[in-house]
C-alpha cells in the first residue's frame, strides 16, 4: 500500500510518499512559498535524485497538482502513474470533541472539521485546503485526516475542564484539548514494543521537546492528561511561547503597556519562552552555545525549562499512581543529552536513574536508563509522518 502523506500550512505543503510495504519513505518533499511570488517544489526520492524547482503556485490545488506532477515525473518520479497510489492522510490540527480517532474524509466530516475552524484559526483552513486540493486532483484516492488532538480525548472531565464559568464551556467549547498526540501516541506504542509489555499495562510520560514542547501521561494506552490546553499556548515554555503562567499577568501587562489583545497574543506566543528569558535564541542549539560562553540568562532559560518539564514528570506520576516509562522526543527530546540529564536529575527516588554513557547516544532508539532502575527512561525518534501513514492503512482495511 502506498501512502501520500500532507501537512498543509499557510503557506507550505510538506508531504512524504511511503510504502507500508517496509515503512519506506519513497519520496519527500516540499511545496513553498504557496500564494506567494517565487513559490518551488523542493522534491526527493529515496534513490537520492533530487530536483528543486520554481512553479507558479498560487493556491493549495496548484500545489498538489505540482506535487502530482513530481511524483509521476519520467525523471524524478517515484510513481508510474496516479492508479499506484493507495490513499492520502492529511495531518489536521483541530478535531475539536468531534474527533475521537482519524477518519476517512467524506462531505460530512469535511463539514465538521469547518465547525473546528474557529477553535484552531491559524491551522485548521490551510489543513482544509489541502484536503480539498486532494480530492479535486486525485477525486478516486481515499483521503484520511489524523488529528493532533484526537488522541486526548480520552483525558477524563477533571483533566480537561477548566474552573472557569462553566457556561463558556457549553458556549465556546472552552476546555483542554491538548496538541502533539500522534507523536504521544506513536512514541508511547514503541515504548511497549520496546520495554516488550502491552501498552494496557504500561504507565508512561512521554515529553514531546520541540519548537512547540508538550508532555502527555498515558495509562493503559490512553491519555489522562497532557500539558498543553485549549491552545498550544499552554504548559511548558517553549521556544517562543511562555507555557502556564498567572492568568493575572496578561490583564496587568496589557493594562500597564496599554497593549492590544493582538499585540499580547502576539508577546505571548511569539515573544515569550526560552527566546524572553535568554534573549539570545529560540533554539536550544543556539543556547547550548551561549552557556558555552558564559551566558547567565541562556543557563536561566534551560534551567527553568527543564524545571518545569520535572514538575509534570512529578504530577503526572501521581496522577497515574506510579510511572513504568519516561520517554524523550522530538528535536530536544531526541538529541539533547544535557536536557535530559538536567530532567533526570535527583529523580532517583521516583525509580528515574540514567546511565550517562548511554544517554550520549544520538540519533536511534535507545533504554538510557541504568539496568536497575525501576523506570525505562528511553529516547524514542518521533515520526508523525510514519504514524499517520499507519491510521491511515488500519482505516482503509
Ligand atoms: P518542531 O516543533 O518545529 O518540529 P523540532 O522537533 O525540530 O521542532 O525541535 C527543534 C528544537 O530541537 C530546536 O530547539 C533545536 O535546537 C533542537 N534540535 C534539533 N535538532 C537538534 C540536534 N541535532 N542537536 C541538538 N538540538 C537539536
Amino acid at each position: 500500500m502506498k501512502i501520500l502523506v500532507v501537512n498543509a500550512g499557510s503557506s507550505s505543503l510538506k508531504y512524504q510518499l511511503i510504502d507500508m510495504e517496509g515503512q519506506v519513505v519513497m519520496a519527500k518533499g516540499l511545496c513553498d512559498r504557496i500564494g506567494i511570488p517565487g513559490s518551488l517544489i523542493k522534491h526527493n526520492a529515496l534513490d537520492g535524485r533530487s530536483v528543486t524547482r520554481e512553479i507558479v503556485m498560487k493556491d493549495h490545488n496548484d500545489a498538489i497538482s505540482a506535487l502530482i506532477k513530481v511524483l509521476t515525473h519520467e525523471e524524478w518520479g517515484v510513481l508510474k502513474s496516479l492508479d499506484e497510489l493507495n490513499a492520502v492522510g492529511h495531518r489536521v490540527v483541530h478535531g475539536g470533541e468531534k474527533f475521537f480517532k482519524s477518519v476517512v474524509i467524506n462531505d460530512e466530516v469535511l463539514e465538521t472539521l469547518e465547525d473546528c475552524v474557529e477553535l484552531a484559526p491559524l491551522h485548521n483552513p490551510p489543513n482544509i485546503m489541502g484536503i480539498k486540493a486532494c480530492q479535486a486532483n486525485m477525486p478516486d484516492v481515499p483521503q484520511v485526516a489524523v488529528f493532533d488532538t484526537a488522541f486526548h480525548q480520552t483525558m477524563p472531565r477533571k483533566a480537561f475542564l477548566y474552573p472557569i464559568p462553566y457556561e463558556y464551556y457549553g458556549k465556546y467549547r472552552v476546555r483542554k484539548y491538548g496538541f502533539h498526540g500522534t507523536s504521544h501516541k506513536y512514541v508511547a506504542e514503541r515504548a511497549a514494543e520496546l520495554i516488550g509489555k502491552p501498552l494496557e499495562q504500561l504507565k508512561i510520560i512521554t515529553c514531546h521537546l520541540g519548537n512547540g514542547s508538550s508532555i502527555t501521561a498515558i495509562e493503559g494506552g490512553k491519555s489522562v492528561d497532557t500539558s498543553m490546553g485549549f491552545t498550544p499556548l499552554d504548559g511548558l515554555p517553549m521556544g517562543t511561547r511562555c507555557g502556564s503562567i498567572d492568568p493575572a499577568i496578561v490583564t496587568y501587562i496589557m493594562n500597564k503597556e496599554g497593549l492590544t489583545t493582538d499585540r499580547m497574543d502576539t508577546i505571548l506566543n511569539k515573544k515569550s519562552g526560552v527566546l524572553a528569558v535568554s534573549g539570545v535564541s529560540s533554539d536550544f542549539r543556539d543556547l547550548d552555545e551561549a552557556v558555552d560562553n558564559g551566558n547567565e540568562r541562556a543557563f536561566l532559560a534551560l534551567s527553568i525549562f527543564a524545571y518545569k518539564i520535572k514538575q509534570y514528570i512529578g504530577a503526572y506520576t501521581c496522577a497515574m499512581g506510579g510511572l513504568d516509562a519516561l520517554v524523550f522526543t522530538a528535536g530536544i527530546g531526541e538529541n539533547n543529552a544535557a536536557m535530559r540529564t538536567s530532567v533526570c536529575k535527583r529523580l532517583d527516588f521516583l525509580g528515574i536513574e540514567i546511565d550517562e554513557s548511554k544517554n550520549s547516544i544520538r540519533g536511534e532508539e535507545i533504554d538510557i536508563s541504568t539496568p536497575d532502575a525501576k523506570v525505562r527512561t528511553l529516547v524514542i525518534p518521533t515520526n508523525e509522518e510514519l504514524a499517520i501513514a499507519k491510521e491511515t492503512q488500519k482505516l482503509l482495511r
